[in-house]
């Protein structure tokens, strides 16, 4: 299987399991390399109840080691973060790279404004808005993010479909400008297996985002984004497929933020 880069710790505050645990997983779902990246902290604090604080740090660096410990060698245990693309959060996820050494970082479009649109806490906002509006609102963020150059991997492309709240007609229109931004910046997107676990019943990306992605010569990972330990590599045969359809024929590894790719198997 594919290596899993996108995973969580209860640092985040809604996840859970120990570090042990996870890496029990991962070695029982043959996983060829594992990696974690929490939810990075953000300032200014405190900004939401979803992350671990820039005091934890240090606590989130014992957690990788404790990784790499149990590991003890069978797998290799990468080290990122998933940080939230902002409004002028570009210095701080400059000082954050420098925080660790760090072999990927996770750039992820959670927020509109002061939105955290993916928060079930906030559904009802979605039955009130306009959803074209949103969705340019959030691919255009997106494309912002991708333009960046700041982040090894992009994740869960088309998260805005999670309460499917999905506008009419041709989706092309959102993709087009995106694919090319992403193509240009040199990142990398996820196959996100949770998507199939959420309202919209599908993991992201869309097939039809996956197809253009590989047309454009889009690297790609696939990631469980697991919470707990039951979720690591879920779904990793079924996302391998999806890939191959979408004419994949490899996945990226990362370390230090160098880029390698296996063969898609
Ligand atoms: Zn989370
Ligand atoms: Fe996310
Ligand atoms: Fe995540
Ligand atoms: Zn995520």
């Amino acid at each position: 299987m594919p290596a899993d880069y996108h995973t969580h710790t209860p640092l985040c505050r809604h996840a859970e399991g120990e570090a042990e645990a996870f890496m029990d997983a991962a070695l029982r779902a043959g996983l060829t390399e594992y990696g974690i990246s929490d939810h990075a902290p953000q300032i200014p604090e405190p900004f939401d109840d979803w992350r671990m604080a820039v005091a934890e740090l240090p606590e989130y660096f014992e957690w990788i080691e404790r990784a790499r410990r149990h590991a003890g060698g069978r797998i290799p245990v990468r080290a990122g973060l998933e940080c939230d693309w902002l409004n002028g959060c570009q210095d701080w996820i400059a000082e954050l790279a420098g925080r660790y050494e760090w072999d990927y970082l996770i750039g992820s479009v959670h927020y509109l404004g002061d939105w955290d649109f993916d928060n079930p806490v906030w559904l009802g906002r979605w039955a009130e808005c306009d959803v074209e509006a949103v969705w340019k609102r959030y691919w255009d963020a997106y494309a912002t993010m991708a333009d960046s150059g700041l982040f090894d991997i992009l994740a869960h492309p088309d998260l805005v479909k999670k309460f499917s709240f999905v506008p009419r007609g041709d989706l092309d229109r959102f993709y087009e400008p995106v694919i090319d931004a992403i193509a240009g910046s040199g990142s990398v997107i996820e196959i996100n297996t949770a998507g199939w676990h959420k309202p919209c019943a599908e993991a992201y990306p869309a097939p039809r985002f996956l197809e253009l992605a590989c047309s454009a010569g889009i690297g790609l990972v696939i990631s469980s984004d697991a919470h707990a330990p039951g979720e690591v590599g879920r779904d990793f045969s079924r996302a391998a497929d999806l890939a191959k359809a979408a004419g994949y024929r490899e996945t990226v590894l990362l370390e230090k933020r160098q880029r390698r790719t296996e063969r898609l198997i």
